[in-house]
């Protein structure tokens, strides 16, 4: 792993803090890893029923993307029965780079037959329980706290502890295939326990949601449901990208203890400004506004940096590490991550806890998933001799946090939903490209 561990000894190693977020390690050593990996062409949960090519065409020049990712998304402790993916595909045309709509993320599921109507036996106790403890709370007169997502989601440390058995991955301990899609590690169906420290968000409150929303908005209609698109033979696909096996992962580990990182130039100029006086105010605007941006972007590079060849960021329910905050995507997402409130006129359409979009098949919130680091372009580009490739900072997944089945997909079916991707590009401004 990192060079700094190498020498560490076993008290040093005390020194560093251990993190939620899951990293995945690329390699062309598979190792017992199927599923999860970067590039290749997708592999659908059922092979005869894949996606309509529409979901996975560019939406500026609508020709076929390739993949980028295809994770496998199994989180049996929070989704009982349910089969999921996740993949990212991307244009490769240089003309539709920087531009929305180029790199494209789907959400596939099959969720066992009886899974539902266990869940709402669950469910039905679930509601029965919280309405008790509700009612007891409402009794001692306290005002209803604002939910959380982070306990409305995970309930009282059920990913928290990264020690823990939360981990989604895992194969059990000591487990050199995080990624295997056996997902052994569950424990069995545990959703009673998450939620009875969570009286905040009733199941009602969950359920009214979706309604509303899909009411106000009348979703339905604006997306009337095209029959799908049969996919390309292979010969007419694009060529993809060389296939790297997500066979490794690891807890974040952070020196707790980083040097103060500063934005110099930003620091310097500032400085030079106060000194000669009288300066008009546009100069001062555009510099603390590229200090703010410096500031991500060092923070987003000295997280890197300290595990450089993470290529996959996993939390889910967690939060993104920024690649800028003044970009459209880091305008999104900043004030949630600050936890600044968002206005009322738009809590219908964006899930004030993350800033993403709500679900556009069932209304309810998006949770952040997964994010791409820039050393997967490395491994993805491996074999180009192009000097000009992708330039993307990172790629962040935000998806439906009640992991919703399309409409009209049964269970034991596969379903497809397009989720939510927020691209930040490489700042080309100042000094140019920054990888
Ligand atoms: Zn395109
Ligand atoms: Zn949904």
């Amino acid at each position: 792993m990192a060079p700094y561990d190498s020498d560490s000894s076993a008290g040093e190693e005390d020194d560093f803090t251990e993190t939620n977020v899951l990293l995945g390690y690329a390699s062309k050593d598979s190792g017992d890893e199927s599923i999860s990996r970067l590039g290749g062409r997708p592999e659908w949960l059922d092979e005869n029923t894949p996606p309509s090519a529409a979901l996975a065409r560019c939406n500026i020049c609508k020709d076929l993307m390739v993949l980028l990712l295809q994770l496998d998304g199994e989180l049996p402790d929070r989704f009982p029965g349910h089969e999921r993916r996740l993949y990212v595909f991307s244009c490769r045309r240089k003309t539709c780079r920087r531009r929305e709509g180029s790199i494209r993320t789907l959400r596939s599921l099959r969720i066992a037959p009886g899974t539902e109507a266990a869940a709402a036996t669950r469910e039905k106790k679930k509601a029965e329980d919280e309405a008790a403890i509700a009612k007891q709370k409402e009794e001692k007169a306290a005002p209803k706290p604002p939910s959380n997502l982070g306990e409305t989601l995970f309930g009282a440390k059920t990913i928290g502890s990264s020690s823990g058995s939360a981990n989604p991955f895992s194969t059990g301990a000591g487990s050199s295939n995080p990624f295997s899609s056996s997902n052994p590690f569950s424990t069995g169906t545990k959703l009673e326990s998450k939620t009875t420290s969570t009286p905040s968000t009733t199941a009602d409150d969950i359920k009214s949601l979706p309604k509303t929303f899909a009411e106000t908005l009348s979703l339905n209609n604006d997306q009337p449901t095209p029959p799908p698109e049969p996919w390309p033979t292979v010969a007419d696909q694009p060529a993809p990208y060389p296939i790297s096996y997500l066979s490794e992962a690891e807890y974040e580990t952070l020196d707790p203890t980083p040097a103060p990182t500063v934005p110099q130039t930003a620091r310097l100029d500032v400085d030079a400004d106060g000194s000669s006086g009288g300066k008009g105010g546009g100069k001062e605007d555009r510099e603390v506004f590229e200090s703010s941006m410096d500031a991500a972007f060092q923070r987003f590079a000295d997280r890197l940096a300290q595990n450089p060849e993470q290529a996959i960021r996993y939390e889910f329910g967690g939060q993104p590490l920024l690649y800028s905050k003044t970009d459209s995507v880091g305008k999104l997402l900043a004030p949630a991550s600050a936890g600044a409130g968002v206005g009322i006129s738009i809590a219908s359409v964006v899930n004030a806890s993350t800033g993403m979009p709500r679900c556009g098949n069932c209304g309810a919130g998006r949770a952040f998933e997964v994010q791409m680091a820039p050393h997967a372009i490395a491994e993805l580009e491996a074999d180009e001799m192009s000097l000009e490739g992708m330039d993307w900072g990172t790629v962040i997944v935000g998806v439906c946090e009640r992991d919703c089945q399309a409409r009209g997909v049964d269970e034991g079916q596969v379903g497809y939903l397009e989720e939510w991707a927020g691209v930040q590009w490489e700042e080309l401004s100042g000094s140019g490209k920054r990888r």
